[in-house]
């Protein structure tokens, strides 16, 4: 299949593209290079520097390459900076992938993968967290995409698109080409990763939260197995927007994320303790029974030690993160 991947260059998106060559399809990667790093293209792709908001420029570049699916993950990340900058969320996020969607329709093709978001659910009131749970972020970055959701709800069968949207828990580890690098960097692998290289002391937001030991819980899924979760929902062809989560299960709080890195790392942290973090969400796991049962996805990866241990990997070989 040859397959169309916006934000290509970055974290998510450059190992979907190994994954894509691995498996045999044609990749495309559609990046800006605002957040995606040229170090992390692959030789095996073409390359279109372009920004989503440039119809036109999509519009090309789904014709010239005959493409018959697209992964849509371009996007702004940062759950704090869209607290303080909502408007740039929606305008890139939410128009964004409108635009997308109208070159996709204008070109006639049929296939999308809409990367989603955990932030979705906001608090849940239980976990693991199903599908059809409440949605109601706690940040405009849940917010921004959640309002894709919307659109592709009515958009995907009135033009028989076949759309999975495939709402991501906490991306982490790496391979051995690609690995997690943002500029700033506000994540909490990657942070505590630097920290135990540097021998900084590491950030704790929120020690107060009604969690086991006071921090917030997120479930941490290879990136790897997240890809494999994209290469499945391409083979789908049921027009109409299809949802699913993709977490491994498992929830681990920000202290037990330190405690892995120490353990992977054979290093000694210093802890610096904070209040929280607007717009953090307390705890969120997923429950991946839909994705299981009806696309057959299983994680390969769901020991903490095991994702942070090649994302350790990766760090050690790349001590600056990618080229700047
Ligand atoms: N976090 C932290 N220290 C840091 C970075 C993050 O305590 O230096 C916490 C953050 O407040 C959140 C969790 O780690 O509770 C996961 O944050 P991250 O930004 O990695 O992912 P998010 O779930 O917010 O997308």
């Amino acid at each position: 299949m040859r397959v169309l991947v916006t934000g290509g260059a970055g974290y998510i998106g450059s190992v979907i593209v190994e994954e894509l060559l691995n498996a045999g399809h044609q990749a495309i990667v559609y990046d800006s290079l605002v957040h995606g790093h040229l170090d992390a293209l692959h030789e095996g792709a073409r390359f279109v520097r372009g920004a989503i908001q440039d119809r036109q420029m999509l519009v090309n570049a789904l014709r010239d390459n005959s493409v018959e699916a697209v992964v849509h993950m371009a996007a702004f990340i940062e759950a704090g900076e869209s607290v303080r900058d909502p408007a740039l969320f929606f305008q890139n996020n939410t128009m964004g992938a409108l635009q997308v969607i109208q070159a996709m329709i204008e070109t006639g093709v049929k296939r999308l993968v809409f990367s989603s978001t955990a932030a979705l659910y906001g608090d849940p009131e239980h976990l693991p967290i199903a599908e059809d749970d409440i949605v109601a972020p706690t940040n405009p970055y849940g917010e921004s995409k959640r309002l894709v959701e919307q659109m592709l709800r009515w958009i995907a069968p009135a033009n028989g698109i076949a759309v999975t949207s495939l709402r991501y828990f906490n991306a982490a580890g790496a391979t051995e080409r690609n690995g997690e690098d943002h500029d700033p960097e506000t994540h909490l692998i990657p942070l505590v990763l630097r920290a135990a290289i540097s021998g900084n002391p590491v950030s704790i937001f929120g020690t107060d939260y009604p969690t086991p030991d006071g921090t917030c819980v997120r479930d941490y899924i290879h990136v790897l197995d997240l890809a494999q979760a994209h290469l499945l929902a391409l083979q789908s062809a049921v027009p109409g927007l299809t949802i699913y989560n993709v977490g491994n299960g498992n929830g681990y709080s920000v202290r037990e994320v330190i405690q892995s890195v120490a353990r992977v790392s054979g290093k000694t942290l210093q802890i610096i303790e904070h209040p929280r973090r607007p717009g953090d969400q307390i705890a969120t796991v997923a429950s991946s029974a839909k994705i299981r049962a009806e696309l057959g996805w299983q994680p390969r990866y769901a020991a903490i030690d095991d994702i942070i241990g090649s994302a350790w990997r990766w760090r050690v070989g790349h001590p600056h993160g990618y080229a700047r």
